[in-house]
C-alpha cells in the first residue's frame, strides 16, 4: 500500500522542467545559437554517485528531509533507492524535479541533467517504523544493514558506495536522549544510525591520539557496560597506532541498543557503534565493532560477496588487539574462535566468486558465522606468513592499511617493493577451502581511486580483481592468497 501511494505520486508528477526561453534575435544584440531545450525526463543513472546527504528526522511525526548532492556526471539522470518512503516533494533549486518510479522496484529515477559540477536536490518525505531490522524500529534504534537504507532515506545501498552524511534528530520523547553522530565522513549508507533511550554516558578515557571513548548504557546496564568496555580504550588506541588514524571524529563509543531477546552482536555504526544489550558485556564484540571503523567502514568492501574481507579482518583484529592489551582476555577470545571454527563443516565456503550477484542472505553463503571464523584464518595467515619470512609485526592487512592511512603515501609503491610485500600462500585450511583463492587478492585502494562509475571522488574500497595491475593511481596492497 505504501508503495502504491508513492507510485500514484510519481504518476501525478508532471515533468517539471523549466525551459528557459532564449532571447535570440532581432534586436541587433549578439545572439546565441540556442538549440531547442527539450524537457528532461526521469532517466536511470545508478552510476551517478552521491557525495553527500544531509538528513533531518522528526521521530515523533516521522517527517524527514534529505538534501542530496550528486557527483558530476557526463550522463543525465540519477537513481535513488527509496524503500517504502512516502515522498512529499522532490525539488532542485526550489522547483519541482520530475522523477519516476522504476516499475516493480523501490527505485526512482530523476530528471537531472548531466553536469560537470555537483548537483544538489531536496527531498521531503515520511518514513515508517519497521520490524525485522529493516529501517527505523519502534524500540528506538535504526538498522539499515545491509541494504535497507531506502526505508529511512533516499540512498544508494551498495557497500562500495561512500558518502558524507550529516544527521539531525528531533522530536525525541521526554526522558530519553538520541545518541547519534551529527556528521559522518565518507562511509557506506548503512553506517548511519541513531538510538533513542534513557541513556547514561560513561566516559571511558582518551587515547594517545586524542580520541575520547565512551559507552552509553541503559538503566540497569552499568555493570555489563563496564565489563564489556574494560579494555576498549586500550584496544582502540592499539588500532589507531597499529593501523592508522581513525576517520570518523574524535568522540567514539559503544551504544547499547534494545534489539530484543535473542539478539546478539553489534553493528558498525561508527563513530557511535551499536552493541546489542545481550552482548554489551562481551569485550570481543565491543572491540570487533570498534575495528570496523577501519575495515568495512573506513575501507569499504566492493560487494556483499566480499563480506569475509571486512568481517574476517575485524574478527582477527579483535582477537589480536585484546591479545596485546589484555592477554588473558585475548587468549579466551582465540579459544572461542578455535571452538567455533571446529564446529564449521569443512566444505563451508565463505567467499563466493561472483561480485554483485549473490544476495548476502542467499543460501547462507555470505552471511554466516563461518565468514567470521574462516576470515580470521585469512588474516591470521597473513600474519603468520610475515613471521615465517622473518618480518615480525603486523600482517599484510595491517601493514598495508597503515601505509594507506599514514604519512608515507607518496612512497607506497617504493615501499611495496622494498619490503617485498608480495602475495604468498596462506598455509591454513582457508586456501584449501577456496580453490580459486590463488586468483584472488585483496587490494586496499587509496583515496581517489575511482571505482567503476566514479568520477575521481575519494573512494575507499576493499576491492579484488584489481590487484597491482589496477589502473588506480593509489597504493595497492595485495592480500595473501
Ligand atoms: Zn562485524
Amino acid at each position: 500500500m505504501v508503495r502504491a501511494e508513492m507510485r500514484t505520486l510519481a504518476l501525478a508528477t508532471v515533468v517539471a522542467v523549466v525551459t528557459v526561453a532564449s532571447a535570440c534575435g532581432d534586436d541587433g544584440s549578439p545572439t546565441t545559437p540556442d538549440a531547442p531545450v527539450a524537457p528532461i525526463t526521469p532517466t536511470p543513472n545508478p552510476a551517478r554517485g552521491i557525495s553527500e546527504t544531509k538528513l533531518s528526522f522528526d521521530v515523533t511525526t516521522f517527517a524527514a528531509t534529505a538534501q542530496i548532492t550528486f557527483e558530476p556526471s557526463t550522463a543525465p539522470g540519477a537513481t535513488l533507492e527509496v524503500g517504502d518512503l512516502t515522498l512529499d516533494t522532490v525539488q532542485q533549486g526550489g522547483a519541482a524535479l520530475a522523477f519516476a518510479v522504476k516499475p516493480g522496484t523501490n527505485v526512482i529515477d530523476l530528471a537531472l541533467d548531466a553536469s560537470d559540477a555537483p548537483v544538489t536536490i531536496d527531498i521531503a518525505f515520511h518514513y515508517k517504523n519497521h520490524t525485522g531490522f529493516a529501517g527505523a524500529a519502534a524500540a528506538g534504534y535504526t538498522f539499515l544493514w545491509p541494504y535497507y537504507c531506502g526505508n529511512l532515506f533516499p540512498c544508494h545501498s551498495q557497500p562500495r558506495d561512500g558518502l558524507a552524511m550529516t544527521l539531525a534528530v528531533t522530536g525525541v520523547p521526554a526522558g530519553k536522549i538520541a545518541v547519534f553522530p551529527q556528521t559522518i565522513a565518507e562511509a557506506p549508507s548503512y553506517q548511519l544510525a541513531w538510538s533513542i533511550d534513557a541513556y547514561t554516558e560513561l566516559p571511558l578515557g582518551t587515547t594517545a591520539a586524542g580520541t575520547q571513548v565512551s559507552v552509553w548504557y541503559r538503566p540497569t546496564e552499568l555493570a555489563l557496560a563496564q565489563t564489556g568496555t574494560a579494555n576498549l580504550v586500550a584496544a582502540f588506541q592499539w588500532l589507531e597506532t597499529t593501523i592508522g588514524p581513525y576517520r570518523f571524529g574524535n568522540k567514539v563509543g559503544t551504544v547499547s541498543v534494545k534489539w530484543g531477546p535473542g539478539a546478539y552482536g553489534g553493528m558498525e555504526h561508527h563513530p557511535l557503534w551499536h552493541v546489542s544489550a545481550g552482548s554489551l558485556d562481551s569485550q570481543e564484540t565491543n572491540v570487533h565493532e570498534a575495528a570496523h571503523g577501519w575495515f568495512g567502514d573506513g575501507i569499504r568492501i566492493e560487494c556483499w560477496e566480499d563480506f569475509v574481507l571486512s568481517e574476517g579482518t575485524v574478527t582477527y583484529l579483535a582477537g589480536r588487539a585484546l591479545d596485546v592489551v589484555a592477554p588473558t582476555v585475548g587468549a579466551a577470545v582465540w579459544q572461542s574462535y578455535a571452538s567455533e571454527l571446529a564446529g564449521i563443516p569443512a566444505p563451508t565456503r565463505v567467499w563466493p566468486q561472483s561480485c554483485g550477484t549473490v544476495d548476502i542472505f542467499e543460501g547462507r553463503s555470505v552471511h554466516q558465522r563461518a565468514v567470521h571464523a574462516r576470515g580470521v584464518l585469512l588474516s591470521r595467515g597473513g600474519a603468520e606468513g610475515r613471521r615465517r619470512q622473518g618480518r615480525p609485526g603486523a600482517p599484510h592487512v595491517l601493514h598495508g592499511a597503515r601505509r594507506q592511512d599514514g604519512a608515507h603515501g607518496g612512497h607506497a609503491r617504493h615501499d611495496q617493493d622494498r619490503h617485498g610485500l608480495r602475495r604468498h600462500r596462506v598455509h591454513s585450511d582457508l586456501a584449501d577451502q577456496h580453490h580459486h583463492a590463488h586468483a584472488r587478492r585483496l587490494s586496499v585502494a587509496r583515496t581517489r581511486c575511482p571505482h567503476a562509475g566514479g568520477h575521481g571522488q575519494a573512494r575507499r574500497v576493499i576491492t579484488r580483481g584489481c590487484g597491482w595491475r589496477c589502473s588506480c593511481s593509489g597504493r595497492l596492497v595485495p592480500w595473501p592468497s
